[in-house]
Order: structure tokens, then C-alpha cells, then sequence
């Protein structure tokens, strides 16, 4: 099903481009900027990420900081990059100045590394919070609970600026669930930004297999591999 709407990177592309638009611009009550089609290009070569920017695609994302760095020197320099995959504090210095935002913020700790390692930046770092939307303990993410204390705290933070949630739907193909794991990310920001949280603006959700269900329920970022390049080989 996924891999028949075109051979082409760029003719896949096109055709989620076009099915992004449409359901967006159905859905009720949303903005009139459809969400931003982030491509993720874990595992995929250079060659191939570039056939996607020769279609028109500027935004990129990884979930390895080494991989990131290498295939942003080989790329044009007018691609936005994404990072959203776990960050080990010790990976921060690397990144910063990098990236055009950080989506997966999942603890404090990161959060005060990332402010630490901002300091000899002119600019601010963008980042979205990572939240635990669905009960499987493996996912990363703050928990909603702890949600307000996490952004009452990193309010003070001078570099750092949190502009966003961030979710992994859970895996499963019940549309119920998956629904339900991404309203529960857009009421949390909608009680955040009525809490007085008003920085907190962008929902990044919805990946090759639930794209569809993120654009109905608002998302602002969709994070796409293999719909666009195909199955991952694994190693
Ligand atoms: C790999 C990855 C994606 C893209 O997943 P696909 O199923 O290939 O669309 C999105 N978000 C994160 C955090 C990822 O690690």
C-alpha cells in the first residue's frame, strides 16, 4: 500500500504532499498553513536525500547526531534540519548551531545542557518537548503529569526556548489509540498556553503510518521516512 503511489522519491513526494493538503484543508478549525512535511533520512544515502531535494524538499530530520553532521556537509546549505531522535548530553556541543530545531527534549537534564552548551550562541535554540502520549513504558518523553513543573522551570532559562510538543504515537494500527495519544498532545498544549505558557505554539506528530490521523488532529510537523524513501534496510 505505501510504496504504490509512485516510484519516484519525488513522485511519493508529491502525492503525500498532495494528501497532506487535502486532509488539512478539511479538517475543521485548522490554521490555513497545512503542516510542514519534515523527511527523515535515517538510513538513506546521500544520493537519494538529494533526489528528494531536487523534487522541491527543504525540510530534513535525523535521529543521529554523526549521521546528521556528515550528510548536512555533503547537502545544499539551504536545507532546514531536524533532530529527532534521543540526545545524549554528550552529543549536545555537537548539534547546536546545527539544527533549525530539537524535537525530542525528554529530560531536564538535556533540557539545562542544552541552555549550558547555548551560551556562546547569538541565537535562541528552539526546542519541542518530547511527551509520553501513550502508557508503553519503553517511549521516551516527559510524562504529562510532570509537564508544568518541566516548563515552569526551563521559563527561566534564557537560551533554551521551548516552542513546542513533541509525540510518538503508539504502535499499534488501532486508529482509536493512536487518535487518542495525539488529542491528548494538542489539549496538553492548549492547556499549557492557557496555563501561561503562550511560547509553546508547534505539535510535531504523525510519522509514515499514522501521517493521516496527525494531520486530522492538528500537527504542525510531520515526521515522514519511509513512505517517502522506501523501507529501511536494517543492519
Ligand atoms: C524514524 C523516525 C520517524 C520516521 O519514521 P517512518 O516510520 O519511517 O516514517 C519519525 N520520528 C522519529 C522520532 C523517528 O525516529
Amino acid at each position: 500500500m505505501l510504496f504504490e503511489k509512485g516510484n519516484t522519491i519525488g513522485e511519493r513526494l508529491a502525492a503525500i504532499r498532495e494528501e497532506i493538503s487535502r486532509i488539512a484543508s478539511s479538517a475543521a478549525g485548522r490554521d490555513s498553513n497545512g503542516p510542514e512535511l519534515i523527511a527523515i533520512t535515517k538510513n538513506v544515502e546521500v544520493g537519494r536525500i538529494f533526489e528528494a531535494y531536487r523534487a522541491g524538499q527543504r525540510h530534513f530530520g535525523e535521529n543521529r547526531v554523526q549521521e546528521l553532521l556528515e550528510k548536512q556537509n555533503q547537502l545544499p546549505r539551504d536545507i532546514q534540519w531536524h533532530f529527532v531522535g534521543r540526545l545524549q548530553t554528550n552529543k549536545v556541543k555537537a548539534i547546536l548551531g546545527k539544527v533549525s530545531l530539537i524535537h525530542s527534549v525528554d529530560s531536564l537534564r538535556l533540557a539545562e545542557e542544552i541552555e549550558k552548551r547555548a551560551e556562546p550562541l547569538k541565537e535562541k535554540v528552539s526546542v519541542l518537548i518530547q511527551v509520553r502520549t501513550t502508557d508503553e513504558e519503553t517511549k521516551q518523553g516527559v510524562l504529562p503529569e510532570e509537564l508544568p513543573g518541566f516548563l515552569k522551570t526551563v521559563s527561566n532559562f534564557t537560551r533554551l526556548k521551548a516552542a513546542g510538543l513533541m509525540t510518538i504515537g503508539p504502535l499499534t494500527t488501532e486508529e482509536d489509540a493512536i487518535r487518542k495519544s495525539f488529542r491528548a498532545l494538542k489539549l496538553l498544549l492548549e492547556k499549557c498556553r492557557a496555563g501561561g505558557f503562550e511560547g509553546l505554539r508547534y505539535l510535531s506528530m504523525g510519522m509514515t503510518e499514522d501521517y493521516r490521523i496527525a494531520v486530522e488532529e492538528g500537527a504542525h510537523f510531520l515526521r515522514i521516512g519511509r513512505a517517502i524513501f522506501g523501507e529501511r534496510k536494517t543492519v
